[in-house]
């Protein structure tokens, strides 16, 4: 059977039979896939610490027809994130980041933006980036890459240029100015707007600027995930530790 081979973000495991594991990665090359990891389980196993959550790993699988787990054979560790989970902000937001990825990905398909993404953010947040900006970043990016982030510019229904506080549509698939919204229920002010803008222009190792506060990224957050929920149809059971 021809073996493939792939950098990928490990996403999470669970015990699978006796003595296996069965693993959720994001390749660089296909997305999101789901395999099994033979002896997982055993004591001094092949893979080592290589399939701790969030580890970037070069992975070994081979497929077999009709089948839709992998079955993977090797797994060498890249960059290690193990670390990082002993701080529990940080783990908050990488156990969001993998939930998100795992849930709204389709299987298969592969997305070399979001694996980039899904790198820089876990680096960023290494080199100690504070997490409730890379939240807000990871937050931005996603919906962008995913194809599901409404035009914040302009107004829906009159489509004028925002330039003033405008209010996400009741069904959260785009944006209202102030004379057009009926429901005024989640605010996206001007400074939420110079938020965005910042996270638009930097690579996430760069310290955000003062001048946004840590109010505004919260109230941001708050905009962001009523999107999320809005197309998951469900609140991601990892918003629940997020604090930030
Ligand atoms: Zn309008």
């Amino acid at each position: 059977m021809p073996i493939d081979q792939s950098e990928a973000v490990i996403l999470r495991t669970q015990n699978f039979a006796e003595q296996d594991k069965l693993v959720i990665f994001f390749s660089r090359e296909k997305g999101l896939v789901r395999g099994i990891a033979k002896g997982a389980r055993k004591f001094n196993n092949r893979f080592g610490s290589s399939l701790e959550p969030l580890s970037i790993v070069r992975i070994f699988y081979y497929e077999k027809e009709r089948h839709d787990l992998v079955t993977v054979s090797n797994c060498d560790l890249l960059e290690s994130a193990f670390e990082m989970f002993s701080d529990r902000r940080t783990a908050c937001f990488l156990s969001y980041l993998a939930e998100l990825t795992e849930k709204f990905s389709p299987y298969r398909a592969g997305e070399e933006k979001l694996y980039r993404l899904l790198v820089s953010l876990i680096r960023a947040a290494r080199v100690g980036q504070k997490v409730e900006y890379l939240v807000r970043y990871f937050e931005y990016w996603f919906l962008k890459v995913n194809g599901i982030l409404p035009d914040f510019q302009t107004c829906q229904k009159c489509q004028r240029r925002i330039s003033s506080t405008a209010w996400l549509e009741p069904r959260k698939d785009g944006v209202l100015c102030d004379r057009c919204a009926g429901e005024k229920k989640i605010e996206l002010n001007p400074r939420l707007a110079r938020a965005v803008d910042w996270i638009k222009k930097n690579p996430p190792q760069t310290p955000p600027g003062p001048e946004i506060e840590a109010e505004d990224w919260k109230k941001l957050g708050r905009v962001f995930q009523s999107i999320i929920i809005f197309h998951l149809e469900e609140r991601p059971r990892t918003l629940d530790l997020l604090d930030f």
